[in-house]
């Protein structure tokens, strides 16, 4: 690990003055990624700015009916808040079926926004890696790349978001604040993360020099009709080989709105709206559930040891949509799935 500078801000103002005057600082709320990237020689950050005590950490109503999350409101805080268990259950299910409980209770909301792909050679400096130093080239395209994308990768890089929050983020239509030297800005959630396409260095479109202060959400929660499904190697502690947020109104059993969004197979948390529009005033069936999935796997390109996922994500489409419909979501503490 390097030598760095520690400073700790007071409020988002000296946050921003603090980061302006040192380009290659970075800012530490939870640290629960930073500091392995820091420790593993990826990050070096000549300086760390904390600002975990910042006053982000409020959880509160907006006047259209919405909610405002705090970027600083820690994910375990998140996942059992009334206002999310009853309103969003989606959030606190794809909250709960990440990570573990300790590491739940340390991460910030923004930090979970944020964190970097869980990719073996990004942290393996013994490695090329066109995300970690560009140009020197892709280990996964030849190697293991059971975890990797089936979506949206480039010859650069096959990465995957390693998030789950951020997949029922996407599907529920969030919108992310940030702060930086003009003012803040207010970004669609589909427009956070990117693509690698020939930057993978690039994960987001946040700033250097901003800094995330909330997440709001929309007054539609779909509470009724969601689930969240994580099929992955272990029933704790692993990240998803595929993740599917789904979420239904219904009219009987017509489909008036429909969500979907997938984790593990992109760059980016994966939200199609061509499938989306394909369930919409159809019979919630198998039928519909399996030509949103056909849609939304369309162009979907396997490695060597990850083809399995796109026949693990049709499938898990399916089940995630038929749970939604049947108002019977995925239960994260449940070895089984439903
Ligand atoms: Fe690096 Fe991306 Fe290739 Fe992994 S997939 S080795 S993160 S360039």
């Amino acid at each position: 690990m390097i030598n760095f500078e520690y400073q700790r801000a007071s409020d988002v103002a000296e946050a921003m003055r603090f980061i302006t005057a040192d380009p290659s600082a970075k800012f530490i709320a939870g640290g629960t990624n930073l500091i392995d990237l820091m420790k593993g020689d990826i990050e070096r950050p000549s300086r760390l700015i904390d600002i975990s005590r910042l006053p982000l950490k409020a959880i509160e109503a907006t006047a259209d009916g919405g909610l405002r999350i705090g970027a600083l409101v820690p994910n375990s805080d998140l996942a059992y808040h009334p206002l999310i268990t009853e309103r969003y259950p989606l959030v606190a299910s794809a909250i709960l079926a990440g990570a573990s409980a300790q590491l739940r209770n340390m991460a910030s909301t923004g930090g979970n926004l944020l964190q970097r792909t869980r990719c073996p050679y990004f942290y393996d400096t013994a490695t090329p890696c066109n995300k970690r130093e560009p140009g020197s080239g892709c280990s996964a395209i030849e190697g293991l790349n059971r975890m990797h994308a089936i979506l949206g990768a480039s010859d650069a890089c096959i990465a995957t978001h390693p998030s789950d929050m951020c997949v029922a983020l996407v599907a529920l239509d969030a919108k992310v604040h940030a702060r930086g030297p003009a003012g803040e800005r207010v970004i669609a959630f589909s427009d956070f993360h990117r693509l690698p396409g020939d930057t993978p260095q690039h994960e987001t479109n946040l700033h250097s020099d901003e800094i995330l202060t909330a997440i709001e959400l929309p007054a539609q929660g779909f509470a009724a009709n969601h689930s969240y499904l994580k099929i992955r190697d272990r029933l704790s502690y692993a990240f998803a080989l595929v993740s599917i947020a789904a979420a239904l109104e219904l009219d009987g059993n017509k489909i008036t709105e429909a969500r979907l969004a997938l984790g593990g197979v992109a760059h980016k948390p994966w939200r199609d709206r061509e499938a989306e529009a394909s369930l919409r005033g159809q019979t919630a069936d198998a039928a519909a559930f399996r030509r949103a999935a056909d849609i939304l796997l369309h162009g979907a390109k396997g490695y060597p040891h990850n083809t399995f996922k796109i026949d693990l994500a049709r499938r898990g489409i399916i089940r995630t949509l038929t749970q939604a419909a049947r108002g019977t979501p995925q239960v994260q503490s449940s070895k089984k799935i439903m």
